[in-house]
């Protein structure tokens, strides 16, 4: 079963950019052209997605590249599991919202935001990669995201006391992974031997490291009520492992994060954390996998922190 062989099998799924056009108008354009609504299966076809709003799924080989709606962007091409992180963060769309992107190149997911914002308040997004933020900033102009401030800079040597980020409320860290739920990157699995298995593991536990470290920081913002951490990775070590090591390590000095509920992280999407690994099933149950092959997209891992009971007067 190779990734190609998966690939084949994934719809192309299209992004209706709200801030240039609605999915009215979306749907009316393709229409035009000789789609109807009906099996992304079928040749000509397509259909709204039912779990993300303005998702379009299409055949698989559907071509868009000289699309006038994809080459304006008013359509990003973007995978159903990425979007799910956006989505679960629901960043609020108001005039003094302020919310970071901590890691946002090449930047699907922080126009993902800007929309769900309706351009409105503030996002900070953050990409420590010059070449990448490169990319960020074409992608954001396209997109028509004006209310996105690019910073080409380390999201972890952010002072989270600076006045600046006082009213961030919201934070998504898409960090860097070790991308083996990216379906055209499966065969990496198949090709492993005990020593490569040795080094994945070694390559695993230093991105935990990592990602850790991010997830922490992101707690460690004052006004913080909601912080997404994701993964294209369908390793534990990078999902279920860190969430478990950031929830156990928060509770001293971060002030009491806590997992938020199934039913406010996309709580109609079947596949969920994998058991044994928190501390319970309803922490499991709060997180959202896929995997690649059987749902249809990349491999992928979502989670969402909340801010929890404020901590105890005697709580060091
Ligand atoms: N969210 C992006 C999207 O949907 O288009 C994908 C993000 S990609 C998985 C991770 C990105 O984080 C990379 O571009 C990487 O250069 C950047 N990155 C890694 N560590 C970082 C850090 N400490 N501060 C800022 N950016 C970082």
């Amino acid at each position: 079963n190779t990734g190609d062989g998966r690939a084949a099998q994934i719809p192309r799924y299209v992004r209706v950019n709200t801030l240039k056009w609605s999915l009215e108008e979306a749907t009316e354009y393709f229409e035009r052209k000789g789609y109807q609504q009906g099996s992304p299966l079928i040749a000509k076809n397509f259909k709204k997605d039912q779990h993300i709003p303005g998702l379009l799924l299409f055949p698989p080989q559907t071509q868009f590249g000289d699309d006038p709606a994809y080459t304006s962007g008013k359509i990003i091409l973007q995978d159903k599991a990425s979007c799910f992180p956006a989505t679960v963060l629901a960043p609020p769309a108001k005039e003094d919202s302020v919310v970071i992107d901590a890691t946002a190149a090449p930047g699907n997911k922080t126009s993902h935001l800007s929309a769900l914002m309706g351009n409105k308040g503030k996002l900070l997004a953050f990409e420590r990669d010059r070449r990448r933020f490169k990319i960020l900033q074409s992608m954001l102009q396209k997109a028509g995201c004006k209310n996105v401030e690019t910073i080409n800079g380390d999201f972890l040597v952010t002072d989270p006391r600076d006045p600046k980020f006082a009213g961030v409320t919201h934070i998504l860290l898409d960090p860097s992974c070790s991308g083996s739920g990216i379906v055209n990157r499966l065969d990496y699995l198949v090709e492993s031997e005990q020593d490569k298995t040795d080094n994945l593991e070694d390559r695993l536990n230093k991105l935990a490291v990592f990602q850790l470290m991010m997830v922490r920081h992101a707690m460690r913002f004052p006004s913080v009520e909601k912080i997404v951490y994701s993964t294209c990775s369908i390793h534990a070590t990078e999902n279920e492992q860190v969430v478990l090591q950031a929830l156990t390590c928060n509770e001293a000095f971060e002030g009491g994060f806590e997992l938020a509920s199934r039913e406010h992280v996309l709580s109609s999407w079947h596949r969920r954390g994998l058991p044994g690994i928190l501390k319970n099933s309803a922490d499991a149950d709060a997180l959202v996998r896929c995997s690649p092959g059987e749902d249809a997209t990349n491999g992928f891992f979502v989670s969402c922190f909340q801010r929890g009971q404020p901590l105890e007067a005697s709580t060091p």
